[in-house]
């Protein structure tokens, strides 16, 4: 009958998912083939904008932006690779890609921000007078809307379908538009003052608010490289734990969590009654994968060690006529982040 249940309750869920992948995945794909395409246009008009302007400012923003079309040409591809499903020779499938492309994106953003120093600093040396004003700054206005409505367009959809190649690249953008934004001020007030060495202040500032956006993009994938405990995906997990947990698992303990872009690997230990037969152990071992994977937003592979219950749980053991219970059961413990993360059964504290 247990057993039953399991069969039926993994068909439910995969059914559920079939639905819902291919959709994120497709959107996730055409939303960074959009910024592919917009990257190119907005860097053709960018380097038009400079040789109207002559503007040291306007000069190192187009540079920048040759880096956002090879930042986004790679999360296009990282991205048409994290889709493919497992296979043998990535048995845990391929959402790790999406960590280099931000983990990439990061690295040139910071690089694009230490070589726009250079011309910054050369412009207060020889200046060249900066010509065209008005026409470079309705170029640069226009930049500015396009990489800011796609760039809050990209980290929509890169947080619903939790794609840290898709946030890292809109983020970029967003730092872009910012960056255009300060670029129109500065260039505004060169026109209002006839100070040119305005611009190549103006072009330090933007070069350090850029290093410093590059290195928090950077940060976030090597965190997802090292595996390190991702909060937010924790907190999903442990209220869908909490939310469905069963009389005979009396705790769960040692849960450790990696992350292959949306796509997460689960594994942990699970306190059964000591009794039940290997095949008993086994279905609850299959009901527990099987609510985690039925209830997480993505797709979720779990993998449990069974540990057997020992007197010391009986106080807090939920299994009513237990045949071998030593102690009064006293109370629930609820599953805290502290029980759920640490390596032991839920009487240490
Ligand atoms: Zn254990
Ligand atoms: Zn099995
Ligand atoms: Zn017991």
């Amino acid at each position: 009958m247990a057993a039953k249940l399991v069969e039926i309750g993994k068909f439910d869920s995969l059914k559920q998912k079939v639905i819902l992948e291919p959709n994120s995945k497709n959107i996730n794909q055409k939303a960074i083939t959009l910024s592919l395409a917009l990257g190119v246009v907005l860097m053709l008009i960018k380097f038009f904008a400079y040789f109207l302007t002559n503007s040291t400012a306007i000069l190192t923003d187009a540079s920048e932006s040759v880096v956002n079309v090879a930042a986004a040409a790679f999360a296009l591809y990282s991205i048409y690779i994290s889709n493919r499903p497992k296979d043998r020779n990535h048995p845990y499938g391929h959402g790790k890609i999406e960590f280099f492309s931000s983990g990439l994106e990061g690295t040139m953003i910071i690089l694009a921000g230490l070589l726009m120093i250079i011309p910054a600093v050369y412009s207060f040396l020889e200046k060249s007078p900066i010509t065209e004003i008005n026409n470079g700054i309705w170029l640069v206005l226009i930049t500015m809307f396009i990489n800011g409505i796609l760039g809050y367009y990209l980290i929509s959809v890169g947080n619903r379908n939790d794609s840290i190649a898709l946030k890292a690249d809109g983020k970029h953008l967003l730092v872009d538009s910012f960056s255009s934004a300060a670029l129109v001020v500065g260039l505004l007030l060169v026109k209002w003052t006839g100070q040119s060495y305005i611009d190549g202040v103006l072009a330090l500032i933007l070069a350090v608010f850029i290093i410093y956006n590059g290195v928090k993009i950077l940060r976030k994938s090597v965190s997802g490289l090292m595996d390190e405990l991702d909060e937010d995906t924790f907190k999903t997990l442990l209220e869908i734990l909490n939310n469905n947990r069963k009389e005979s698992w009396i705790d769960v303990h040692n849960l450790r969590v990696q992350k292959y872009g949306a796509d997460i690997h689960v594994d942990c230990h699970l306190t059964l009654p000591y009794y039940l037969s290997l095949e008993d152990a086994h279905t609850q071992v299959g009901l527990f994968e099987d609510m985690v994977e039925s209830n997480y937003p993505f797709e979720v592979e779990v993998f449990i060690h069974s540990d057997p219950c020992i007197p010391e749980c009986c106080h807090y053991c939920q299994v009513k006529n237990c045949p071998v219970r030593k102690e009064e059961f006293t109370g629930i413990k609820k599953w805290t982040r502290n029980r759920i993360l640490s390596n032991a059964k839920h009487f240490v504290e």
